[in-house]
């Protein structure tokens, strides 16, 4: 009955359920010589989400930003199961997880339950989109690498269309008008990079064209990027401005149509607007299969942003055995990669102190058994029981702003450091460049930067 999981009976199964950033910070780190570990994730590779709006406009492509998660696995001390699954249930008392290949080709089996007896819940979230009508039909999102991909086939559809013989002014204007909904991180760094595209590349190949291409960002609270100063905030503004992007703040989109959005103003009222493409960067909510767990344990689990976790990452409702990293969570901190991987390497190292904690225990029953001192046994075993909170140390926030600059706000030895433009785009690239998974990643992405400065972005839509 094919290949099994492997299982060493003296070890206890940890199931790791995703590959993103928490999962992948878990596993590197993880001493996979302690326990039987079995990875499920309908995505095979691990994505540096960061560099997401590079791929979006060809600076990048696809696979420079893509690992493998076998890549990481196969490194590892004892073998790792990777199994390319989506996972559709936990089940918290039985501890199994049920998921299933929902791929384009399966095999005669595609859908089984396996047992765990600790489980690393790193499903990350997905796109929020309040309900708004016609944004699941007709907009863009920007979260999976099939996205930036789509993405880039519609913006160049929508320049090609434009030039199309005989097409009237409203028409090209409507075409090249590009919407940017969220004034997050996301949609900003986005309307930079689309801005880029525009400068570098789209004037000299379709100068007829490009005077006609504009870009809004529409956001609905009174400010963009509310997680940087104002100082920061005030410079994207004013960098956007110069770069004719243009921001409609305190704006809320209200409907997405084949060829417009429906906007209500700041003063209320209602205005429609003819649109070429629509990106939708509104923020995060809980995965399906997030929702069905926290609703088995509806006394403990009542946020309903994400799953509710203690100080130590343990899943509130639950006896110590499901630990929850990263989106799918709901804590003080924001949705960043930069605290999954700091939960995910916590974990690896708790995991380690775990080990020894079980280890330890299993001597001092063998020592009863023979009648021996367990004195010091147990006061080790007592140190071990001892496991240290999640501290998250906050390393500064970083974004790409478009036009060779960037804005961050770092904290030094606890002072807080605000800078924008072309020495921080060089820091910005700098520090992304050295955080990339592999070093394969780092030489694919500086290739692609030099190839885009020697010949420009690839315009074929494919
Ligand atoms: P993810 O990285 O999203 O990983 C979730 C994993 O779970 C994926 O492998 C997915 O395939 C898998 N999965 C999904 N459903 C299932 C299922 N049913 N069963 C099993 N597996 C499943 N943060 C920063 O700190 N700095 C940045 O510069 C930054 N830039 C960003 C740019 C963009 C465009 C985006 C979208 C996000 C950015 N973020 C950034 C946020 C950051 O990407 C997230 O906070 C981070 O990905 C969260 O990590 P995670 O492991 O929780 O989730
Ligand atoms: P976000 O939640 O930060 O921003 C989404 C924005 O969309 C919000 O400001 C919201 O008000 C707006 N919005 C939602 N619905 C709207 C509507 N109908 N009309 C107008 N505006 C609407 O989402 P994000 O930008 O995708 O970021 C998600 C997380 O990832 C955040 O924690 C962010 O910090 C992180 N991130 C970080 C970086 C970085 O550090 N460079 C880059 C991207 C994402």
């Amino acid at each position: 009955p094919g290949p099994q999981l492997p299982h060493d009976p003296s070890k206890k199964s940890v199931v790791v359920v995703g590959s993103g950033w928490a999962a992948t910070a878990f596993l590197k780190n993880l001493d996979t010589s302690d326990y039987n570990v079995t990875v499920i994730s309908p995505r095979n590779f691990f994505l540096f989400t960061p560099l997401l709006p590079s791929v979006a406009v060809g600076t990048l492509a696809s696979n420079s930003i893509l690992q493998p998660i076998r890549y990481l696995t196969r490194h590892k001390s004892r073998r790792v199961t990777v199994i390319e699954a989506e996972a559709k249930s936990v089940d918290p008392v039985a501890k199994t997880i049920t998921f299933a290949d929902e791929t384009e080709v399966q095999g005669e089996v595609s859908s089984t339950t396996i047992p765990f007896d600790y489980l690393i819940y790193a499903v990350g979230a997905e796109t929020q989109t309040f309900g708004i009508p016609g944004v699941k039909e007709h907009a863009s999102f920007m979260k999976e690498i099939q996205d930036a991909e789509k993405f880039k086939r519609r913006f160049m559809d929508c320049i090609e269309s434009a030039g199309f013989p005989g097409q009237s002014k409203e028409e090209i204007e409507r075409l090249l008008h590009m919407v940017v909904v969220g004034g997050g991180p996301t949609g900003i760094e986005l309307s930079g990079e689309l801005h880029d595209f525009l400068e570098d590349d789209l004037k000299s190949w379709y100068p007829e064209l490009s005077n006609n291409v504009k870009i809004t960002v529409i956001e609905a609270l009174p400010s963009v990027l509310p997680m940087f100063s104002r100082e920061l905030i005030d410079y994207t503004v004013s960098t956007f401005k110069e770069s004719k992007i243009d921001i409609l703040t305190g704006t809320m989109v209200k409907e997405i149509k084949e060829k417009s959005v429906v906007l209500q103003m700041p003063d209320k009222t209602m205005k429609e607007v003819p649109v070429g493409l629509v990106v939708w960067a509104g923020g995060n909510k809980a995965r399906a299969v997030s929702v069905d767990l926290m609703s088995r344990l509806p006394d403990a689990q009542k946020n309903k942003r994400g799953i509710t976790v203690d100080d130590h990452l343990r899943m509130a409702g639950t006896d110590g055995t499901i630990f929850a990293v990263g989106d799918c969570t709901s804590t003080q901190y924001a949705p960043t990669a930069q605290v999954a991987s700091q939960q995910g390497v916590y974990l690896a190292r708790m995991f380690k102190q775990l080990a020894k904690r079980d280890a330890l225990l299993e001597e001092i029953v063998a020592a009863k058994l023979q009648e021996t001192s367990t004195e010091s046994l147990e006061k080790q075993h007592a140190k071990a029981e001892k496991l240290r909170p999640f501290h998250y140390s906050h390393q500064g926030s970083l974004a790409y702003i478009g036009s060779e600059k960037a804005i961050a706000d770092l904290e030094f030895f606890h002072h807080k450091f605000s800078s924008g433009g072309v020495a921080t785009f060089l820091f910005w690239r700098s520090a992304y460049l050295s955080t990339l998974f592999s070093l394969r990643n780092r030489v694919l992405v500086a290739t692609d930067w030099l190839k885009v400065k020697l010949f420009g972005r690839d315009l074929s839509r494919d």
